[in-house]
């Protein structure tokens, strides 16, 4: 049973994503920490296209609940294909008014989250040769917006652990890329300041921002074997803001 993992995948780009890959065919896991209800909508979602799935509470910022996540669905279908590391948060602080708490909450999901993932669901695809694991990171990796100096430093670190993860894990049969949105219409997007909504639609080239089924649909070509050979790759979708 061809199985993928998504963390945060109860609303947003993760949620996009979780009903793409059960439409590709995949078992899919809905994670989430917080938002059972929502999780829930999204897997009736799956299984009313026809897909299949579980949803599966576990903070990713904890090790022990990522551990127990990856061997009960290991244990519950037999493999893991497909882990899509999305589980994020934003919080602009300018430096000069920068809380420690948003430093260490933001290293925690967008950062070591993303390794705990990682590293437990690479031990169980290692055994098997073969799996794909996509980073959600940002175009803010590459890019300097003002406000944003803690989620650029922590995209820009995932940037870094796309390509060395790449690098360790091709011999093992294992092919690890991003995907760097821009501005994708969220409810991270819904939080942003009116003047600040205005500020970035005029700086996107495309005018318009993205939708989480276009990033879907970006995960969806690269764990498919039309993208077999390419890996440590941070592909930008950004309506051109980068340019
Ligand atoms: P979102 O709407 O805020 O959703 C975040 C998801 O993460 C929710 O499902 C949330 O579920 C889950 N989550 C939060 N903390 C968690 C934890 N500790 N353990 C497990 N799940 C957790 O976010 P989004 O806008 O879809 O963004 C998703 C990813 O795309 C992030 O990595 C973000 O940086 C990246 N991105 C977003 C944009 C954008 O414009 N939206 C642009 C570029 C990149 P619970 O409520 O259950 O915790």
């Amino acid at each position: 049973m061809k199985t993928a993992i998504v963390t945060g995948a109860s609303r947003g780009i993760g949620k996009a994503c979780a009903i793409r890959l059960a439409k590709e065919g995949y078992t899919v896991v809905v994670n989430y920490s917080r938002s059972r209800d929502e999780a829930e909508e999204a897997l009736r979602t799956i299984k009313a296209n026809g897909g299949d799935g579980m949803t599966y509470c576990a903070d990713v910022t904890d090790l022990e609940q990522v551990k127990t996540m990856i061997r009960d669905v290991d244990k519950a279908y037999g493999q893991i294909d497909v882990l899509v590391n999305n589980a994020g948060m934003v919080k602009d602080e300018y430096l000069l008014m920068l809380q420690k708490s948003t430093l260490d909450k933001c290293f925690d999901l967008n950062i070591k989250g993303y390794f705990y993932c990682a590293q437990q669901a690479a031990l169980k695809m290692f055994r098997r040769k073969s799996g794909v694991i996509i980073n959600m990171s940002s175009v803010s990796g590459e890019i300097a917006l003002a406000g944003q100096s803690v989620y650029s430093a922590t995209k820009g670190a995932i940037n870094s652990m796309t390509r060395v993860l790449a690098k360790e894990l091709a011999v093992k049969g294992i092919r690890v890329n991003a995907v760097a949105p821009g501005f994708i219409v969220t409810e991270m997007i819904d939080a942003l300041p009116k003047e600040k909504v205005e500020e970035y639609l005029n700086a996107i080239p495309m005018r318009r921002f993205g939708t989480a089924e276009e990033v879907a649909a970006t995960v969806a070509m690269l764990v498919s074997d039309a993208c077999s050979y390419m890996t440590g790759q941070i592909i930008t979708m950004d309506g051109g803001l980068s340019l």
